[in-house]
């Protein structure tokens, strides 16, 4: 029952089947473990959750948790809780090297970096998704994750082959905020073993260690009372049942058995401040964070309802910081404040912002003062009200997609009841809980409850990070702490609540007319032309009960404008966008919609203009209003065209110490002559260009005509119903004349072979681009084809590259083939490594691609591909974000729709040769771009 929600949305309508309120709750109750869950305890202490759910189909999310991370290494095991978790794909009881990804990537499983496992401090989880369409891959998966648990080789041989790459692992964290991070956090941790133990661990144990000590480690530790299995998806819980006792059963504690204890972290004592610079931060930050609070998680009615009273508290102190960043010239970029969680064991209030170009002192003044603001005079019935609908909302929305909830997520949420034994009572009671409860949550006490939790007089930190290229001038300790003094003392009034409107649109629009209907049955669709002239195709799904998604778009863009007018086009959609709709402003218009899950927004993109929404079911006539308004008004306000631009100078301000984006820049540059068409990353002088009237000029350009769209809905709505807000929101959209051809501006890549090399950044970090592109005739067999050749490229690049070379942590190919503007492909190789490994690694990614050319891909590497394809596919085609971008995309290509459902034909069609010819086309070693990027020379 994790809740994170922001304010968007309404009236909590709640529908006529929705549960009946409970005769009352005790608060001192325990909360039940909901019935759609089964948990047990083997008597060996291992804990499983079990439960079957139907979406996606046909597949089954496997877990093995284990509440061990880094926190628990010994000095000399700093490091090895990850590296084992890396040594658990190399090797075990059933599965020699490489066979496991080999299997997994077999049956459709996809393997990224470390896609399927993560390690932090007090945990570990491995992660397996198994698609259930043979009945073999459930054994399978369970003999996986019970090599996990205790079956894994740990071979000399596999140990020390891997070093290399967990060391590269650890070179792509370095950098300006793993530098800071190394001065902010033992102060954070207040002295805490926290501090001393970062998953990464210490390089120097890494290289180093003797193959026994990570051995200890996963002796010690992965044992049964410290794990978790989790089960949820396509399987009979019975046999769930079985499997688990079959697999895991005979495990034992070790003995004598090391204590799990939680590392303390002391409550700060005396105030202190901290500052760390680095000349490549991005940017300048403060955080205040008071003493730690213990978690002590009860799992009653009455510790449910605090939580409850804690994300009202959170959203509405949280609306408040956020209006305060839109102001003409704010105090801070941006802010937060809430009483987070620390550790499984421990909260601790903070604050926290972005700084603008006036530095530390207005944020620490604003952060402070609002916090003050909310303990003195709390919030207002209002504020309370709204905070309460979206929240019942957001929670109604979780009730009406029980049935079409997703396993991953279940599965999240049992991984936190085991770690952090977060209440697991089931949406339909959770939902129940929160209709009982909610309504009775008084701004009394919820005043109380702020007054209860803002800390004040107490001991804090205050923290500096940021850029040291003296920009802004950096902060002392003492300066900081003198501006926190000042704030807390000055005197702070109440909130003032404006009045705000409660409809985004009082009148409706004269309506247009449905001119011409047709439908496809096949694909379900319904497209009607309306009188205006613009199209809309219908999809109506049961893929989801209460989502509805909405997409336009059309040749345009802003290669529509002359030169001149680039940067303006290019920032134009965001700029009215950022100063509301209609007569309201963002925050207005948030507050209006209070309870509503609504929202529409149009941009002009490099060569199409386009408009994107989502609604909840409930919501859809709003979205269309919403859709309406932004292509009939601009609402123009120089504070928030202000607030716009200062975020965005800003942000930039600093952007060129950062090596990524020297890098990015210098690729992007090389790439495309410095065509001006061609985005980069923005420097605040791009700034001094823009203009507030001439982006809204350029913005009314384009979008004070629908002409040339096709909308495309795709949800849960019924057709009938839609048809009349259609013909009131769309139909009366005006269509005038305007361009509608893509004009192609000349943006051409460089031809032959051009090598760059940059130079930016103080730690040993490389990055290699190795760019192809150039015309080719663009079909959708052709695309797929490309695309064939890419993945199995990436299994290649990991498996040279990565597993048997070590040259990289991770790396990639990427790319497509394009309509427009000209029938072109692009395809790229990312691989960051060691400035040493540079021209190791370049070899190794063209001797692949020589040997692609050669040999095409073995039989097995396009096998894997395919089987992921159709089981990528197979799911999405349950999914309302699928059918909306290949219909749009059908559209614009002007492709027919219908090759949606002969998907898996086509796939099959490819055959290696397809890929090798591919690999000859385009992968063309006399026309390429390679720009590499070194360390600063000192
Ligand atoms: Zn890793």
């Amino acid at each position: 029952m994790k809740r994170t929600f922001l304010a968007t949305a309404c009236f909590a309508l709640l529908l006529a089947h929705a549960p009946g309120a409970l005769a009352d709750i005790r608060l001192t109750d325990t909360i039940p473990i909901g019935p759609q869950v089964k948990v047990g305890k083997l008597p060996n202490g291992l804990t499983y959750y079990i439960q079957k759910n139907g979406r996606p189909e046909k597949k089954l999310e496997l877990r093995l948790v284990v509440k061990a991370g880094s926190i628990l290494e010994d000095d000399d095991q700093q490091g090895l809780a990850h590296f084992l978790e890396h040594l658990a794909f190399n090797g075990s009881a059933h599965f020699k090297p490489h066979e496991l990804t080999d299997y997994l990537q077999s049956i459709g499983v996809k393997i990224g970096a470390d896609l399927n496992a993560t390690t932090s401090f007090d945990e570990t989880v491995y992660m397996l998704p198994i698609p259930t369409d043979k009945p073999d891959n459930i054994d399978k998966g369970f003999q996986v994750l019970e090599d996990w648990a205790h079956g894994l080789t740990l071979a000399d041989a596999d140990i020390e082959k891997e070093r290399a790459i967990v060391l590269e692992e650890a070179r792509l964290g370095k950098g300006a905020g793993e530098r800071m991070n190394k001065i902010v956090m033992p102060k954070m941790f207040n002295g805490s073993r926290y501090a001393q133990r970062l998953p990464i661990g210490q390089e120097a144990v890494i290289k180093s260690f003797k193959p026994d000590v990570v051995r200890r480690f996963y002796r010690d530790w992965y044992r049964p009372d410290l794990m978790a299995v989790v089960i949820v998806g396509d399987i009979e819980p019975a046999r769930a049942e079985q499997l688990v006792k079959a697999h895991f059963g005979a495990m034992k504690n070790p003995s004598p058995e090391r204590p799990r204890s939680y590392a303390p972290i002391s409550a700060r004592a005396a105030t202190e401040a901290v500052v760390a610079t680095d000349k490549e931060a991005s940017g300048n930050a403060v955080m205040i964070r008071y003493p730690v609070r213990e978690a002590r998680e009860r799992s009653t009615f009455g510790a449910y309802r605090e939580k409850l009273v804690d994300l009202l508290f959170s959203s509405m102190l949280n609306q408040r910081l956020q209006e305060l960043s839109q102001q003409a010239n704010p105090p801070f970029i941006g802010g937060g404040s809430s009483l987070g969680k620390l550790t499984p064991r421990y909260k601790s209030y903070g604050a926290a912002a972005a700084l603008g170009k006036d530095g530390a002192a207005p944020a620490l003044a604003a952060l402070v003062q609002e916090n003050e603001r909310a303990r003195q005079f709390g919030f207002g019935e209002a504020e309370l009200e709204r905070s309460k609908k979206n929240f019942m909302r957001m929670m109604e929305r979780q009730y009406n997609e029980r049935d079409k909830t997703n396993s991953i997520s279940y599965v999240n949420e049992y991984t936190r009841n085991f770690l952090e034994r977060e209440e697991i009572p089931g949406i339909e009671n959770e939902y129940a809980y929160a209709r009982e409860l909610v309504p009775g949550i008084t701004l009394a006490e919820v005043n109380r409850y702020a007054r209860a939790t803002i800390p004040s007089n107490s001991a804090r930190l205050v923290v500096y990070t940021g850029s040291s290229n003296g920009a802004t001038p950096t902060p002392s300790p003492g300066e900081l702490l003198a501006w926190v003094d000042a704030a807390a003392k000055a005197k702070v009034t109440a909130h003032e609540e404006k009045q705000v409107a409660s409809s985004l649109m009082a009148k409706a629009p004269a309506p247009g007319a449905i001119v011409a209907e047709t439908a496809d049955k096949a694909l379900g669709l319904t497209t009607l032309t309306l009188s205006n002239g613009v199209k809309v195709i219908l999809k109506p799904t049961d893929f989801n009960n209460d989502q509805v998604f909405l997409s336009a778009s059309r040749p345009g863009g802003l290669t529509q404008f002359a030169e001149k007018d680039i940067v303006n086009a290019r920032y134009a959609s965001a700029i009215v966008d950022s100063m509301g709709l209609n007569g309201l402003s963002p925050l207005d218009v948030q507050k209006a919609l209070a309870g509503k899950v609504a929202g529409a927004g149009l941009a002009i993109g490099q060569y199409i203009d386009s408009v994107g929404g989502s609604a909840g079911s409930s919501d859809i006539e709003l979205m269309l209003q919403m859709v309406h308004l932004r292509f009939t008004t601009v609402r123009r306000d120089e504070d928030l065209y202000k607030s716009y631009l200062g975020k965005h100078v800003e942000a930039a301000r600093n952007v060129m110490a950062q090596p990524a984006a020297v890098f990015s820049d210098a690729l992007i540059g090389t790439m495309y002559k410095d065509s001006p068409w061609v985005a980069r990353p923005p420097r605040p002088a791009d700034f001094s260009n823009l203009d507030m009237d001439r982006a809204i000029a350029l913005y009314k350009e384009r979008f004070a005509s629908a002409r040339g769209m096709t909308f495309i809905l795709v949800g849960s709505f019924d057709v009938e119903k839609v048809k009349p807000l259609v013909a009131t929101y769309l139909a009366s959209l005006p269509t005038p004349d305007l361009p509608l051809a893509v004009r192609d501006v000349g943006v051409r890549p460089v031809r032959g072979v051009v090598k760059r090399e940059v130079f930016s950044g103080s730690e040993q970090k490389s990055q290699v681009a190795i760019n192809f592109s150039g015309p080719a005739k663009f079909s959708e067999d052709e695309q797929m084809r490309v695309q064939a050749l890419i993945d199995v490229m990436n299994l290649r690049i990991n498996d040279i590259l990565r597993e048997k070379l070590t040259l990289i942590y991770s790396g990639r190919m990427s790319g497509s083939l394009e309509k427009v503007p000209y029938e072109h492909y692009a395809i790229g190789m990312s691989l960051p490594t060691g400035p040493a490994n540079v021209d190791k690694t370049i070899a190794a990614a063209f001797a692949e691609i020589a040997q692609m050319k050669e040999s095409g891909p073995s039989a097995a590497d396009l096998a894997k591909v395919k089987q992921n394809w159709i089981q990528v596919h197979r799911r999405a085609l349950r999914e309302n974000a699928y059918w909306l971008h290949e219909l749009q995309s059908a559209v614009m290509l002007g492709t027919d729709p219908a090759a949606i459902l002969a998907y898996e034909e086509k796939v099959a069609a490819i055959t290696a040769q397809d890929v090798q010819a591919a690999a000859a086309r385009y992968l063309d070693t006399n026309n390429y771009v390679q720009v590499v990027l070194y360390p600063e020379k000192k």
